[in-house]
């Protein structure tokens, strides 16, 4: 573990919600004075993604830690105010996705599957602020 990697993986940690991969590099900047071409960023992501420690977010262009929760993660519910990311493993989801793929003859390359809304913080805030 170099001392770069461990701060993009802090920088990740800290965040807690998907952040892109210009986060870090300009929050090293800030914090320490050191700049970090994005690149840089981009090869250590890729490297946390296949040891299994980050997750590519899709829709969001961005990286999150992986839940050490669940085994296995079907869906991300990704809140758009906050952020925030539920990562949700559930064997329905698991298998209908299968037999849909399955009955058109399709294999998906990617998952989970990502859901945008709100989380139920933000919801209370807006219902609030309505
Ligand atoms: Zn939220």
């Amino acid at each position: 573990m170099t001392p770069l990697r461990k701060d993009v993986l802090h920088n990740l940690w800290k965040a807690g919600a998907p952040i892109g991969a210009y986060t870090p590099a300009s929050s090293l900047r800030d914090d320490q004075g050191r700049g970090i071409a994005g690149p840089s960023v981009y090869r250590i992501l890729k490297l946390f993604s296949a040891a299994g420690l980050v997750r590519r977010v899709d829709s969001k262009h961005s990286y999150c830690l992986i839940g050490l929760v669940t085994a296995q993660t079907d869906v991300l519910m990704m809140c758009d105010d906050c952020g925030r990311v539920a990562e949700i493993s559930a064997d329905k989801v698991r298998n209908l996705l299968s037999d849909c793929s399955g009955s058109v003859g399709f294999r998906p390359s990617s998952q989970p599957v990502e859901v945008a809304g709100r989380c139920l913080d933000c919801t209370q805030v807006y219902v609030r602020d309505k």
